[in-house]
């Protein structure tokens, strides 16, 4: 793999570079703040496989190009493709499109969004999310997927989706990844956070000057790409059984259950699923309320 590989890589909403033993995967939607359509989840599945078949591929890092990491699953660009047939890999289930209601919801949800960052966390390379600008939401879900996150200074993240009255993101991995306590303070206000909050609470391993963040992640990405392969893998299956054991696949399918019922709530007394509220809506509810916040 290599980077003339970009142009085939789902018509580059994810880019794919490799250099000294790791894969540089990169979110391509700048324009969009890399708002996540199933055409990038695709993409960035099809970088992952690559990279893990790739012998030359010790380490992935995952992050977004342009200002931002990721705003979010694609609820409001002209590419949502939300009703779009897929190559189902996560999970074993019928296609979403031509159901309705929960059927659909459920179907489509299990694989793209629980399903696949479920796949990606048991990627048996290292992988590092290197965050900057925003990471909001189903950003959240992309850097959680990873081992372990370095960040800017400038990074912030959210999951505010409680304003559509839902109770956090599919991969529910809040209260694992920080803890219980600070998990409700962060959903119950949908608050941005700062990078340095992320690190106090144990969601981020580094924080560091944008112009090091690349250097710093490569450096970090180096050192562990000289330790054998096998025994890294069997590392992170350690430490993600740890994880699980802890509770967080049983929770997560649990909050799954809770998160379907509130789209469903939606569904039954408002506009749609998500409560009526699009991208540009959200945007502005999340902007008003930190604007408030710094009053
Ligand atoms: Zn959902």
């Amino acid at each position: 793999m290599s980077q003339t590989d970009v142009a085939d890589v789902g018509a580059q909403v994810v880019t794919v570079e490799v250099r000294d033993r790791v894969a540089w995967v990169t979110l391509n939607r700048p324009e969009y703040r890399n708002a996540q359509n199933s055409a990038m989840t695709y993409a960035l599945d099809d970088a992952f496989t690559r990279a893990v078949d790739d012998d030359e591929v010790a380490v992935i890092v995952l992050s977004g190009n342009g200002d931002h990491f990721c705003a979010g699953h694609d609820i409001g660009t002209p590419g949502r493709d939300v009703d779009v047939e897929f190559e189902r890999r996560a999970v074993m289930h019928w296609t979403h499109v031509g159901q309705e209601g929960g059927d659909l919801r459920w179907a489509r949800e299990s694989e793209v969004y629980l399903g696949m960052c479920r796949r990606w966390r048991e990627i048996p390379k290292p992988m590092i999310a290197m965050v900057h600008g925003a990471c909001i939401a189903g950003g959240l879900m992309l850097a959680w997927s990873c081992d372990f996150i370095i960040a800017s200074e400038d990074a912030f993240f959210s999951d505010p989706v409680v304003r559509m009255g839902i109770p956090g993101v599919e991969y529910f991995a809040h209260p694992w990844v920080t803890n219980p306590r600070a998990a409700k303070e962060l959903l119950f206000t949908g608050d941005r956070f700062s990078a340095l909050r992320a690190q106090q609470l144990g969601m981020v391993n580094q924080v560091v000057a944008r112009d090091e963040l690349r250097a710093t992640v490569a450096a970090m990405a180096g050192r562990i790409a000289q330790m054998p392969r096998f025994g890294l893998a069997l590392t992170k299956k350690a430490v993600n059984q740890a994880e699980d054991l802890q509770g967080m696949r049983a929770g997560m399918d649990s909050v799954f259950g809770l998160h379907h019922f509130a789209h469903a709530h939606n569904a039954e007394t408002s506009t749609d699923s998500l409560g009526g509220l699009d991208a540009k809506a959200m945007a502005a509810k999340n902007k008003a309320a930190a604007n408030k916040g710094q009053a």
